[in-house]
Parts: C-alpha cells; structure tokens; sequence
C-alpha cells in the first residue's frame, strides 16, 4: 500500500512497523493499534479522529503533574538551546544536575542512620534498580563481605525488565521465555491481603509475612545476601499496601543481619500516596532510594539512585581500593533530563499537587469502593490516595479467594469495554485487575466519569458471563 501519512495510514504505519512492548505481538501486527494518540491536556488525551479520553493511568503511573505543561516544554527548550548534553564521568559537572540533586537530597527522607547523601542519575526505572545492585555489591565488596551476592525481592513486586531488574520482578509473565530469574535472586512471600493475607488478621498477617522472610534469610545464610528491594506500595504487581507493623519487622530484620534496603519508589514517590515519598508514609528509613516516573512526570526519561551517607562512605572506600567508580551511563545527569525534573518540581511544590493528590485520592478510594464493594465480579477494592485496584475473582471460599478461568480475560474485557466509553485503563499482567492512577491534577468530576466507565464496563461483562 502507499503510505500517505492521513491518520489511518499512521495505524497502518504503527501496525507494520513498530515493536510494541508487553504487548500480544500477533495480535498487534494483525489488528494494528485501536486509535493513535497525537496530544493531551491535564488528564486528557486526544487521537487522530478528535476523540478524547480520559486516562486515568496518568500513563504508566508517571504523568503526576498532568500533561501539556508548557512550564516543562520551555525549560526543556531552553536548556536544549543552552547545554543540550554535558557528560559526567570523570568529574565533568553541568550545573542543572547539580541544582536538581541539592534539592532531591533536601527532599528525600531520613535514610536508616543518618541522612541521605548523593543522587546518581540514570535513564529509567530499570536501569536505576539495576544500577542499585551493583551499588550493594560494590558497598560490600569494600566493606570485606565479597560473599554478599544474593538480592531478595517480593513475589509480585515490579522492578524493571533488564536481566537483573526482571529477575528481582516477582511476576511470572516477565520470566515466561527467558532464562530468568537469574539465581542469585530469591522472592519472599507477597502482601496480598486477599491471597495470602486470607482468614489471617492483620497483625497475624504481617507476622506470617515477617516469619516468612526470617526463614529465608536463615536459610540462604545472611552472609550471602546483599540487599532487599521493596516498593513502599506494589503498584504494577496489583496495587498492595502491606499490613500494619509489617515494615517494622522487615527493617528490624535486615539490620540485624546487615542486609541493605533498597526502597524502589518509582511509583510511590513525588507524591502519589499523598506524601513526597512512600518512606515517609510507612516509616521506612531506607539504604538507597530509587526514583523515575514522577521525577520528570515522564516528560523525560530520567531516573536516580539516591543513596545514603552511610552507603555513599562505603563506595568512596571502594573506590579509593579501586579506582575509578566502574558504573556509569552516557546520559547519566542529562543536563535537559535534569532540567525537566526541576521544573515539574517547580509545579508539583509551586501547587500545592501533593496535598492535591491526598484530597483527591480521598474522592478516588471512597468512589471505587462505593462503586465496585459487592459487584458479582469483585474480590477486593483497595489502594490509598492516589492510586487504587479492583480485583476480580469468581468467588471467596472459606479457604481462600478462587480466580476466574484466565482464558476469560475478565480484567481486559474491562478494560476494553470502558475503552468504547472513553476512558483508558490498565489490566495488570497476571492478576486479574484494573489500576488507577490518575494525575493528580484530575478532577473530582474525571475521577467520577472514568469510575462510572469502569462500573458500566463490569456490568457489561458481569453480564456476558451471565452473572
Ligand atoms: C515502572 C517501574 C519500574 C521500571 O521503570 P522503567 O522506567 O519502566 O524501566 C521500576 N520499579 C517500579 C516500582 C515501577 O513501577
């Protein structure tokens, strides 16, 4: 056919021609995309035949502060025409990342003993997590510990796709046909209260959690563990808060048996829990901090480490034994990436957008659950300020919740029903549900809109499968 470039030939082109990621690759090259997005505003976005949706995923969890801010697009502008790249090994400094850092470390929480210390950038969630790998190794290799290699993750935590950051991700589907997880990562029992929180009350719940973690680093041996990652809150893997005291015991644990915790607050923090990090919400005073999404509000792909006074001492001791810091990307501290991050800090403190998305997560829980609690579909409503899950299953037996048949797609038929309603959302992978995570500059009526969407679109599939 002959490409013209009119707005189905740009689905045409997107069909042919482009590899999509987590995406049913067959499916994609058969069918092609079911519209093309050309702008947005706030929490809307706009395709090629003018029709408007609300995306109440702000994204993948990552556009806080709302699209189309011109605030971001000038600064990025600017410090293109000025500085468009300035390197940072060897010591070489620009100064956006400098400015950009001075205010992360003002604004990270207390790190465990003492305070947080310096902030190394990348380009991504992934490679960030990747990155704080091989900074908890390094950290223990200078500290004499060369023994200390394994990393523990969460079954159903999300933490990135590359080799190492997929392999510490405790879902299924990202391991499905690759080598993975590779064998010096090791999974503790997941938060779901739903699952195997069941019957368990909340205290009863957090201790089998606690437990389950002390048996695994007994039985690895300490001495062979690095680190544990954790988000403060599991977004992609179904949106699971842990239980109260749970973080008191996992802290108490990991320092005991020196063991590094890295707090991945990719999603967490700048805001969307209704304070500037997950930390501070659940009282974890972490080793290292890892930040993405919300840093630049994804107009920009940056990422940063940040790491403690206490983490930091040890990587100078390292390197004073070896050398030059052996880590590093070429856009580590990309003077615009940098630039971008300052301004959307600029609106997100300028706005007041963090007290924003604690008020209007308020109006999101309390209108999910009024609006999902009890549906022939629904096993469990929950999430906190602002970002929520509804999750489906068949039915809650005494000894547990049983899920839906899988080849019933209940989660995506959902979602593709409250699609033709104009509203975009997210099935996640392996569980049956659907995320929320709007911008925080949603509004009150948005929220109500794409939530009526959801209700209508689970009431059509409800009754699909005659329920
Ligand atoms: C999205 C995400 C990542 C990975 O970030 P990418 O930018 O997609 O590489 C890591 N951790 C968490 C908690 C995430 O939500």
């Amino acid at each position: 056919m002959s490409i013209r470039n009119t707005p189905d030939d740009i689905a045409e082109l997107d069909r042919r021609f482009v590899f999509h990621p987590f995406t049913a690759l067959g499916d994609h090259e058969r069918a092609g995309p079911a519209f093309v997005i050309t702008h947005a505003q706030g929490s809307r976005l706009t395709d090629t035949a003018g029709r408007e949706y609300i995306d109440i995923m702000g994204g993948l969890w990552c556009v806080n502060i709302g699209y189309g801010r011109t605030e971001i697009a000038r600064a990025m502008a600017d410090q293109s025409e000025k500085l468009s790249y300035c390197h940072a090994f060897s010591s070489m400094a620009s100064d956006t990342p400098a400015l950009l850092s001075q205010r992360l470390i003002a604004l990270a929480p207390p790190a465990w003993g003492g305070q947080m210390s310096k902030v190394f950038y990348g380009n991504s969630g992934s490679d960030a997590n990747d990155t704080q790998v091989k900074l908890a190794w390094y950290y223990h290799h200078a500290m004499g510990r060369t023994g200390r290699r394994k990393i523990i993750a969460r079954q159903r935590g999300y933490h990135g796709v590359t080799v190492m950051t997929a392999s510490m991700t405790g879902l299924p589907g990202l391991h499905a046909g690759f080598p993975l997880p590779l064998d010096m990562v090791r999974h503790t029992t997941a938060p779901r209260r739903i699952w195997e929180g069941h019957g368990l009350s909340e205290a009863q719940f957090a201790a089998r959690l606690i437990d389950d973690l002390e048996q695994l680093i007994t039985a690895e041996g300490p001495d062979t563990i690095a680190a544990m990652i954790l988000e403060p809150v599991m977004g992609a893997g179904g949106v699971h808060a842990p239980p109260a005291g749970y973080y008191e015991g996992v802290q108490a644990l990991l320092r005991r048996h020196d063991i590094l915790l890295i707090a991945d607050e990719v999603i967490c923090g700048f805001g969307r829990l209704g304070q500037m990090f997950g930390c501070s919400v659940f009282g974890i005073q972490p080793d290292m901090i890892t930040v993405a999404k919300g840093l630049t509000s994804a107009y920009f792909p940056l990422s940063a480490c940040i790491v403690s006074q206490r983490v930091w001492d040890g990587l100078v001791a390292g390197s004073d034994q070896l050398g030059a810091f052996g880590h590093g990307y070429t856009y580590s501290s990309h003077p615009v990436g940098a630039a971008a991050a300052l301004a959307n800090l600029d609106i997100l403190e300028g706005e007041g957008l963090v007290a924003r998305a604690a008020t209007m997560g308020e109006h999101l829980q309390a209108r999910l659950r009024s609006a999902f609690t009890g549906h022939s579909l629904v096993g469990d409503v929950r999430g906190q300020a602002l970002i929520g899950a509804v999750e489906f299953v068949d039915r809650i037996d005494a000894a547990g919740p049983v899920a839906f048949d899988p080849a019933l797609k209940v989660a995506p038929r959902i979602v593709k029903a409250a699609l033709r309603r104009g509203v975009i959302g997210r099935a996640l992978a392996t569980s049956d549900a659907i995320a929320f995570s709007p911008p925080f500059v949603v509004t009150e009526a948005e929220i109500d809109i794409a939530v009526n969407a959801f209700r209508d679109a689970a009431d059509e599939v409800a009754a699909e499968l005659g329920r």
